[in-house]
């Protein structure tokens, strides 16, 4: 399967795990032999990692299959202690360990399996080299102000950890999507507080492995339950989203529309709603398919996303209609903006697939945009959607890929 991908995929693929070759090395060599201590506490860490995999396996499975993007491994509770307490060897292991167990739930191409193990390994072992090079103190005889300097080593040392993973796994989703996103590479804001607090909870396991091992077992309970609250998390997004098109779905453009509205209408200002409608979609579907109709509207999404503005709510309507609030914006601002659109639509080149499977471009295709106002044309979000629904009716009657505005309420 890797050699189907893009070339550039294929050269980074191959070329980061090259490198990670020196980076292992260099931590394998400078890494003392493992002592019986050192055994002790992998042993302490190896259960707790197996009893949260072992714990979270279904779970673990539907958050994958839900997840398209990044994916946060919440083991690093475990990895990242053992870069700290471990000799580099006995850290990496414990992460050879946790991916073999991971491997029957991970459902991904090998390639891709054992790409995002070397990273996570290389990321335990440069880690471990970045502690033990800033030579830290023995835990154990820690005083309240030198526990302040070892705690900046376990910050420096997180960063590491973090930055390693971040260049390979985010390099390789960049260069794997064919239109990525800074969401799509480096994850929600969501995702990376999971990671950042997985990470956190992950130096509080190394307190505990040295000074009270047995508290480990806390650890365990709470990476269970944490694995859980994350996909509560997920469930949440999910609600709220399209699924094809990673917009909102109608529910959560509701929810946030009505959100912006009541703060326009507090704020005394103006907002804008613009209905979306593809002209003509039903004709891609029936000369290309529906998986073609389907990749249209999912670059449509995509450029809907980028034309707007970070607090413009865009979500989709059904089918192949799509909804735009634009806080603030007037009639004139509405109709640059729907002209922007319509013009960015009328230009997309649509790389897909027709019925017999043989590649596709799409384009040309265009779309009718109705608009209205607040307070113009209705002073409440149903009456905004039912006059954008009629202007869009409007620009079709007249002809298709045009903006139609409201007509003012008698
Ligand atoms: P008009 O210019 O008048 O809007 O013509 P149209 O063909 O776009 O409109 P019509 O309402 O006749 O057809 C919409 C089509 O969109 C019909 C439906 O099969 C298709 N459609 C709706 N949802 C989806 C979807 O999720 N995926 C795909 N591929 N097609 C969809
Ligand atoms: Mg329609
Ligand atoms: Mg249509």
């Amino acid at each position: 399967m890797l050699w189907t991908r893009p070339r550039h995929f294929v050269v980074f693929l191959l070329t980061m795990e090259m490198l990670s070759v020196p980076g292992f090395t260099a931590s394998f060599v400078n890494a003392p032999a493992p002592v019986g201590s050192d055994w002790l506490e992998f042993a302490i860490l190896a259960l707790g990692a197996t009893v949260h995999i072992q714990l979270t396996h279904r779970q673990e499975e539907r958050r994958r299959n839900r997840t398209k993007t990044v994916l946060i491994d919440l083991t690093a509770v475990w990895v990242f202690p053992a870069t700290l307490v471990l000799p580099a060897t006995l850290a990496v292991l414990l992460v050879v360990l946790i991916r073999f167990q991971r491997w029957f739930t991970a459902r991904r191409p090998a390639h891709h399996f054992v790409f995002s193990s070397i990273a996570h390994g290389l990321a335990a072992a440069l880690a471990n080299l970045t502690y033990t090079a800033m030579s830290p103190q023995d835990w154990t005889t820690l005083t309240a102000s030198g526990s302040l300097r070892e705690f900046g080593l376990v910050l420096v040392t997180a960063a590491v950890y973090e930055g390693v993973q971040i260049v390979y796994v985010g390099g390789i989703l960049a260069l794997g999507s064919p239109s990525p996103t800074v969401r799509t590479v480096l994850g929600s804001k969501t995702d990376n507080l999971l990671e950042a607090i997985t990470t956190g909870l992950g130096a509080v396991t190394a307190v505990l492995v040295v000074i009270m091992p047995p508290a480990v077992a806390i650890m365990a309970v709470v990476t269970v339950v944490f694995n859980r609250l994350a996909e509560i998390d997920q469930l949440q997004d999910a609600v709220v989203t399209d699924p094809k098109t990673g917009l909102l779905n109608m529910r959560g453009w509701t929810e946030s529309a009505e959100r912006a509205l009541n703060r326009v209408r507090r704020a005394g200002s103006t907002l804008s709603v613009l209905m979306v409608d593809l002209d003509h979609f039903k004709w891609i579907n029936d000369t290309f398919g529906h998986p073609a109709g389907d990749d249209v509207l999912a670059a449509v999404a995509n450029a809907l996303s980028s034309v707007t503005r970070p607090a413009d709510v865009v979500g989709r309507f059904g089918g192949e209609e799509f909804l735009l609030l634009l806080p603030d914006a007037d009639t004139s601002a509405a109709e640059l903006a729907a002209e922007r659109i319509r013009t960015t639509i009328a230009g997309l080149r649509i790389p897909t697939t027709d019925k017999r499977g043989a590649q596709a471009t799409i384009s040309g295709r265009t779309a009718s945009i109705g608009v209205a106002v607040f307070p113009r044309h209705a002073d409440h979000l149903d009456g905004l959607l039912q006059a954008a629904d009629t202007a869009v009716y409007e620009a079709k009657e007249s002809g298709r890929n045009r903006v139609s505005f409201a007509s003012v309420p008698s």
